[in-house]
């Protein structure tokens, strides 16, 4: 069978010519604008892409989540003891928790190679065809927020995660006709922040679907404590604590934070950092106890200050903030759900009377009784 082998080499060829575009490219995301000036971002910036030295590379060094990382390690144990690829896995769940970091795991403890790339940028079939051909037998493809996928290049995935057979289309007219190619055997890791958004025919391919869950203080103290051993930082057990309570469940923001007190520390003349330094420059970073931010603090109280508390649609509060409903639904939302300050219901987003409390506002009265009233939708990152 030379022919097929030959055409799938020039293919191969043509496309990578035709689509010169970065295959291993960090996950930021264009479509959310105001997210990199926030320290508490959960999205990815130019200074953690430096920082790849402080994920983990094993299921051993990686911290937390341990129901979908003991499952994990039983599927990776029986593939690789069958020497088949993985099941293909989706593992979904808020910015920042660890699911590139788990993708790049499971491709080191399977011993295989790892391609990642993100749906925005594979905007034809044949970007994506030129990855298929191009992985070898076994490798992990980490397709980072597959629910940007386009609807033409979905259907070219869905026969390479079956069959793993692609069929493209050569020609144009008259003249097109359809030739299946092979492709090596992979296993396709998607990520995504936005479940609700991916397909069902696409959502029902995936043999492993994993959610990731917030951190608890417990598991970010040693996240940070790990960051700090790594980069050298002399970090107590309380100063870790303090970051640890302030980093809104996420590991990346725990670093994050914790390099910026360091630099304060540094500013200060300080050798380690203690409770005391963690909080005076947290409150410098407008950091409150909770972890919450300027934005989530507008967010709240326009909720609170112009609509009583709510209910009121998220499109009405994108506008009112100038903010993108996405910004919105996936960085701000997800943790204040999480502290309880908030609800989606039916007609809209609801403050809860903690949060009126923590703003240090009188609740309105209906606040309460409208929780009870309400059916509340508990889907907290859709
Ligand atoms: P996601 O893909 O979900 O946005 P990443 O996998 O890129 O998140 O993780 C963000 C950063 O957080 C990583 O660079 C790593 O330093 C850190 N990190 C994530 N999960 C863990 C963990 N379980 N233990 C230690 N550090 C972690």
């Amino acid at each position: 069978m030379r022919k097929p082998a030959l055409l799938k080499d020039l293919f191969a060829a043509a496309a990578q010519l035709l689509y010169k575009k970065p295959v291993n490219c960090p996950a930021t995301d264009p479509g959310i604008m105001n997210e990199t000036a926030r320290i508490t971002s959960p999205h990815i910036a130019e200074e953690d892409v430096a920082l790849q030295t402080l994920r983990p590379l094993s299921f051993v060094d990686f911290t937390g989540q341990a129901q979908a990382c003991a499952n994990l390690r039983v599927f990776v144990e029986a593939a690789r003891a069958r020497s088949e690829p993985l099941d293909h896995a989706l593992l979904f769940g808020p910015p920042g928790l660890g699911k590139t970091t788990l993708a790049q795991i499971i491709a080191r403890e399977m011993g295989v190679g790892f391609r990642a790339t993100s749906g925005p940028i594979l905007t034809k079939a044949g970007d994506l065809a030129a990855i298929l051909t191009n992985l070898q037998k076994g490798d992990v493809l980490f397709i980072d927020e597959i629910h940007r996928l386009s609807s033409a290049v979905e259907e070219v995935l869905y026969p390479a995660m079956e069959d793993f057979k692609l069929d493209l289309i050569i020609g144009e007219g008259p003249a097109a006709r359809t030739i299946r190619i092979d492709v090596p055997p992979f296993t396709l890791v998607g990520a995504t922040t936005r479940l609700g958004l991916i397909s069902n025919p696409l959502r029902d391919r995936f043999g492993i679907p994993l959610r990731l869950q917030f951190y608890d203080v417990g598991e970010l103290q040693r996240v940070i404590e790990r960051a700090a051993d790594i980069l050298n930082i002399a970090i107590g057990k309380e100063g870790s604590l303090e970051i640890a309570k302030r980093s809104r469940g996420t590991p990346r923001i725990a670093v994050r934070l914790l390099r910026r007190v360091r630099d304060f520390a540094q500013a200060a003349g300080k050798d380690g950092i203690d409770r005391a330094l963690a909080d005076a420059s947290l409150k410098r970073l407008e950091v409150d106890l909770l972890g919450l931010d300027s934005s989530d603090h507008r967010y709240l109280r326009f909720i609170a200050e112009h609509y009583d508390g709510g209910p009121v649609g998220v499109e009405t509060i994108a506008a009112g903030l100038s903010e993108q409903r996405d910004a919105i639904e996936e960085t701000v939302e997800p943790y204040l759900m999480q502290c309880g300050f908030v609800q989606r219901t039916p007609r809209g987003r609801l403050l809860t009377p903690k949060a009126f409390a923590h703003l240090g506002l009188k609740a309105p009265r209906k606040a309460a009784e409208q929780i009870d009233m309400l059916d509340v939708d508990t889907e907290n990152t859709e």
